[in-house]
Formats: C-alpha cells, sequence, structure tokens
C-alpha cells in the first residue's frame, strides 16, 4: 500500500476503533509523524492512562508496553512488532533478583523502567533516568541495589553524597557500543560545540560530555540553548525531533554506532495490522501488575510529591 493510503487508513481505523498511538522517541520517523504523542517510555504510559482510549498501540520496545498495560489495566496495549525486545531489560529476571533479596534482605531494590513486569514487581521502586537521583535519594537504607543498568548506576553514584549503590552487570547494548576515544577525537576536531549524552552511555564517555540526561531533559536542554550545533550521544531516533523543534540548529551523531535495532523493527504497516487485528495484545498477570503497580506508584508518589 501506498504511504499516504496507509497513514489514512490507519487515521481512519485509530477514530472508528477509539485508538491512543503512543511512539518513542527512537522510532523511525514516519511512525513518530503517526503516533498521537511522542516521547520517553514513562511520559508515553502516563499520557496513555490519562486518555480516554479503548486501545493503546505501543511503537516502542517490550517494557514499555507492559509498562502501559501496568497502568492501565483496563484497556487493551497492542505492541505492533511483537519481537521488539529490549536486551538490557533481559540481563535481569525476577528469579535472581528474587535470590539477591534472599541473601541481602535489609538491602532496598531500585530498578529501572526498562526492566520486565515480573522485575518491577520484585522491586522496591522503579526510576527512569530522568528522575533515578531523586528516586534514589528518597530511599532509606544505605544498602541500595540499582539493576539493570550499571552505566546509568555509575552516573547517579557520582552524584550521590552519603551512599553508594551496588550495581548490577547489565547495560544497553546500544549506548555501550560508543567508545571514549570517539568523544575524544569530536570534542578535539569540533572544539566549542557542545556533546550531549545519555546516562546510559559508559562512564568512560559521560566523563567528556557537557551535557548529561534523559531523552526528554535533551530536547529540553537543546530547545532552551542559544547554541546552534550539538553532538548527539543518544539513539539516532531522536535526532528527528530535534530537528523538527530546532529548525536552525545543527546535529550530528556522535557515532555511527547508536541505532537500537529493536526499536526500528516497528514499521507503519505493523502499525496499521495490530489497528485492523487487534493482534500482538500484551497481557500482564493480574498479582504481577500490582506489585509491579506498587514500584511505578512509589517512584511517582517520589517525583510528583
Ligand atoms: S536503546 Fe538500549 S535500552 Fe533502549 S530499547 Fe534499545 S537496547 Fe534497550
Amino acid at each position: 500500500m501506498e504511504i499516504n493510503a496507509m497513514v489514512q487508513e490507519i487515521n481512519r481505523l485509530k477514530k472508528e476503533k477509539n485508538a491512543v498511538i503512543l511512539a518513542h522517541n527512537y522510532q523511525i520517523p514516519e511512525v513518530q509523524d503517526i503516533a498521537d504523542i511522542v516521547g520517553d517510555s514513562l511520559k508515553l504510559s502516563e499520557e496513555a492512562a490519562k486518555t480516554d482510549a479503548d486501545i493503546i498501540v505501543f511503537c516502542g520496545v517490550h517494557f514499555m508496553a507492559e509498562s502501559a498495560k501496568i497502568l492501565s489495566p483496563e484497556k487493551k496495549v497492542l505492541l505492533p512488532a511483537i519481537d521488539a525486545g529490549c536486551p538490557m531489560a533481559d540481563m535481569v529476571t525476577a528469579e535472581k533478583l528474587s535470590a539477591y533479596k534472599a541473601e541481602n534482605p535489609d538491602a532496598q531494590i531500585c530498578v529501572y523502567v526498562n526492566s520486565s513486569a515480573e522485575v518491577k514487581a520484585e522491586a522496591d521502586i522503579c526510576c527512569t533516568s530522568s528522575n533515578a537521583l531523586k528516586v534514589v535519594e528518597s530511599l532509606e537504607s544505605n544498602k541500595i541495589l540499582f539493576a539493570p543498568d550499571k552505566n546509568l548506576g555509575s552516573y547517579i553514584n557520582s552524584q550521590l553524597k552519603d551512599k553508594q549503590m551496588e550495581l548490577w552487570n547489565g547495560f544497553c547494548i546500544t549506548h555501550e557500543r560508543v567508545r571514549e576515544e570517539e568523544i575524544k577525537l569530536v570534542k578535539e576536531k569540533k572544539a566549542g560545540v557542545q556533546v550531549v549524552v545519555h546516562p546510559e552511555c559508559n562512564p568512560l564517555v559521560v566523563q567528556h560530555a557537557d551535557f548529561v540526561g534523559s531523552t526528554s531533559q535533551i530536547l529540553s536542554y537543546i530547545k532552551n540553548s542559544t547554541d546552534k550545533e550539538f553532538i548527539i550521544g543518544t539513539e539516532m531516533g531522536i535526532l528527528h525531533t530535534l530537528r523538527k523543534e530546532n529548525l536552525y540548529k545543527k546535529f550530528t551523531l556522535l557515532s555511527p554506532a547508536l541505532i537500537c535495532y529493536n526499536m526500528k523493527k516497528t514499521s507503519l504497516e505493523d502499525v496499521l495490522h495490530v489497528l485492523k487485528t487487534e493482534e500482538n495484545e500484551i497481557k500482564v498477570d493480574e498479582t504481577i501488575r500490582q506489585k509491579a503497580y506498587k514500584s511505578l506508584k512509589r517512584m511517582l508518589e517520589v517525583t510528583e510529591g
């Protein structure tokens, strides 16, 4: 089907079925453009929970659609590319976390939202890359395990004054690919141009950055800056929003390796297919959902309170 016809049919079905389409900042441009809301995973789930849509089409990876289901159990959540997973989320399992808890009964566990519903259910609290510091500071215990992203955990540890967290050995395979030599070289060649990176990058890279932040923090930092050129150290999909929001600013990707193949699995055809058939529904066991909801809710209370 030709692209305009496909877009029209998606919009028609969306209206007919009272659906909302959410797309993560790392999705391909065509998918971002068809979405009602584009953003990071948590913003998307929170926004979805606020709408009166019956169906959520989540253009992202599996754990994101699960988070939407955890926050909106009464809605039907569809994941257009059912094999779009997150290798980092898979680096921690509920069984391993539960074994850790048995050995460390005094520890509190903070898990990054990039994790499965079962893992969230084992945690005391969740966090995002935007609110991780605030969330960790709110924990009473001095013994904290942070999972699964050791890079984000290490960035938070560098800002903590009176405690240090134990870090799970997980990482984002996309951001981890950026090498220290790449950022050193670009800073040498483009002296004076700010390099902004995501805290999922390795600490060796992060230490050279001019600004470190989540996708939403990067977007707002650049929008509010008077600088005209930036080097971007996060997944390439964000360039689409950056260019749309900042017509006269120039952006270069820090490394050609900054592409998440799972985030690129969703096509317009997939979106149309799930809207038509309502296949690829994401379900979460109700006991797990309630426990995972507690960890997410506790995070929301810390950040909104
Ligand atoms: S960019 Fe990294 S954390 Fe995000 S989905 Fe891809 S592998 Fe997972």
